[in-house]
């Protein structure tokens, strides 16, 4: 007998929404006769791939402007689960790089009805990948300033960095393996490992270096979007304003808003079983959330040309680079306020900023001075190595800025929302997702596995695993 088929809403299409709608659908069983769940995003803003080149992003959609790398910050055993997940998710695409083999079937990318967006065309998010990787391996250094002495003198990278190397699954062994062999001068160069407080300049108190992953995060969401649209995903665009409106919306066949791959699919679309909310600030705002623990955390970063720091030369080492040096400041409070992520494809993002409850969207220019004069002082490689002169102090002037951006963090007093909803909306059970603050991207397997197997499936009635028993 043919089971039913599911159908799960998802409200916002920035990381969360979309690695959830992910974990869903990679989840799909083999075989005619199983149950298959179909997955609709509803969103008022998509990835660059699915926008007009002529249309800004609002600096309230995060996921478009973070970072962003995967350097963990876990305050609580939720957040360090999470960030490790997504660390070995990650570390595996990196490895397995599925965004190269993907086929791409450009005659259809954006199925009928198509929506008024730009088109892939012939730079599908395979093509228009080459050459930028979503996610790079770099060699991280944090370094920590000098608390008040009366503080704890713990090292604040205890239980929450050191555990970067040690990473179990085989592919990440595989990789050491390769690494190993071919840097039999340094091996180390992977490993966690604590600076000699002598190293250190006299403002900081400690010091670390350890692999992690670096996400180039316009590339990456555009490959997320694509994978979800590949595996039979539907996108709405659409602002809804309350709860009902969503789950109205991705119920209704929405003529020329919808993009879907496999039309046939959709021909018909059935009432939503399950509705994912995850609009980022869009809480605060949306009837039946209404958060207002949920508040922006303003960031500006700039982004610049320095491919001689960040060009990662593919598979050197079996498709690994750790040479790609990324670098934060961390304050005495534990905000990371100087920061530089190279992204591989020669461009460099150098933050940054996070001022709570602030809206504006618009870019300071005194703001860009002090943000290029703190990441120059701690990697002066910034500089095209042909104007460095080791007598003339590299010179902020000398950087080659390519843009200036400004993304307001999702946070939420209280932490993050990951929960079901007491009261269902139409007929539909409701999980709440959202609150990620500076951390999404980092958090987001983690975040989608546990929203899949611990909530969506017990809400369509498709586990039997008690929720504190699930595993991720
Ligand atoms: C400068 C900066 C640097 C960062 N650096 C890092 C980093 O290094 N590492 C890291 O892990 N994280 C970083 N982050 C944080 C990360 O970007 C966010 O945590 C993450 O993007 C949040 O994703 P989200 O999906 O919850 O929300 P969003 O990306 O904001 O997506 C929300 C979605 O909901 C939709 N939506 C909202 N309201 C409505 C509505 N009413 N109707 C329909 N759709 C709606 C939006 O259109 C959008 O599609 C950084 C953020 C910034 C700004």
């Amino acid at each position: 007998m043919t089971a039913r088929s599911h159908h799960v809403a998802i409200l916002g299409c920035g990381v969360i929404g979309l690695s959830t709608g992910l974990a869903i659908l990679e989840a799909q069983p083999d075989g005619p006769n199983r149950s298959k769940t179909r997955v609709t995003i509803v969103a008022k803003e998509l990835p660059g791939s699915a926008t007009p080149a002529d249309q800004k992003h609002s600096a309230e959609y995060a996921s478009v402007w973070a970072g962003g790398h995967h350097v963990s910050d876990a305050k609580t055993e939720r957040e360090l689960r999470h960030d490790k997940v997504t660390f070995d998710r990650m570390s595996m695409l990196a490895q397995d790089k599925p965004w190269r083999t993907q086929k791409v079937d450009s005659s259809s990318a954006f199925g009928e009805p198509l929506l008024p967006i730009t088109k892939p065309a012939a730079s599908s998010p395979a093509s228009a990948i080459q050459g930028r990787e979503p996610l790079v391996w770099v060699h991280q250094t944090e370094l920590f300033e000098r608390r008040d002495p009366s503080q704890s003198t713990r090292p604040p990278y205890q239980g929450v960095l050191d555990w970067y190397p040690d990473v179990s699954s085989h592919h990440f062994e595989m990789a050491m393996e390769a690494i190993h062999k071919e840097r039999a001068d340094n091996p180390l160069s992977l490993q966690f490992k604590e600076l000699p407080p002598a190293s250190l300049a006299p403002r900081f108190g400690w010091g670390c270096t350890f692999s992690t992953i670096d996400i180039n995060v316009p590339v990456y969401l555009d490959w997320l979007l694509e994978r979800f649209l590949q595996l039979g995903g539907r996108v709405v665009v659409s602002k809804a304003n309350s709860l009902q409106h969503a789950v109205r919306i991705a119920a209704s066949s929405t003529g020329s808003r919808a993009v879907c791959r496999d039309t046939s699919t959709w021909t018909s679309v059935p009432p939503v079983d399950a509705l994912v909310v995850s609009p980022g600030l869009g809480a605060r705002s949306i009837v039946g959330i209404e958060d207002l623990a949920v508040h922006p955390q303003r960031g500006q970063v700039v982004v610049v040309n320095a491919p001689w720091l960040s060009v990662d030369e593919g598979n050197r080492w079996q498709n690994l680079c750790h040479e790609l040096p990324g670098v934060s400041v961390v304050r005495p409070q534990g905000g990371r306020e100087v920061y530089v992520i190279p992204r591989g494809d020669g461009t460099v993002v150098c933050g940054g900023t996070r001022i709570v409850d602030e809206w504006d969207p618009t870019p300071r220019a005194e703001t860009t001075k002090t943000i290029l004069e703190r990441c120059l002082k701690i990697m002066p490689q910034l500089v095209d190595p042909r104007k460095r002169n080791a007598l003339i102090e590299p010179r902020v002037e000398d950087i080659e800025v390519l843009g200036v951006n400004v993304g307001l963090r999702p946070a939420r007093r209280g932490g993050v929302r990951l929960e079901k909803a007491q009261k269902d909306v139409d007929g539909a059970k409701v999980i709440f997702n959202y609150g990620y603050g500076g951390a999404g991207y980092q958090a987001s397997w983690g975040a989608a596995l546990e929203a899949k197997k611990q909530l969506v499936d017990e809400a369509l009635g498709l586990s039997s695993a008690t929720p504190s028993k699930a595993r991720l």
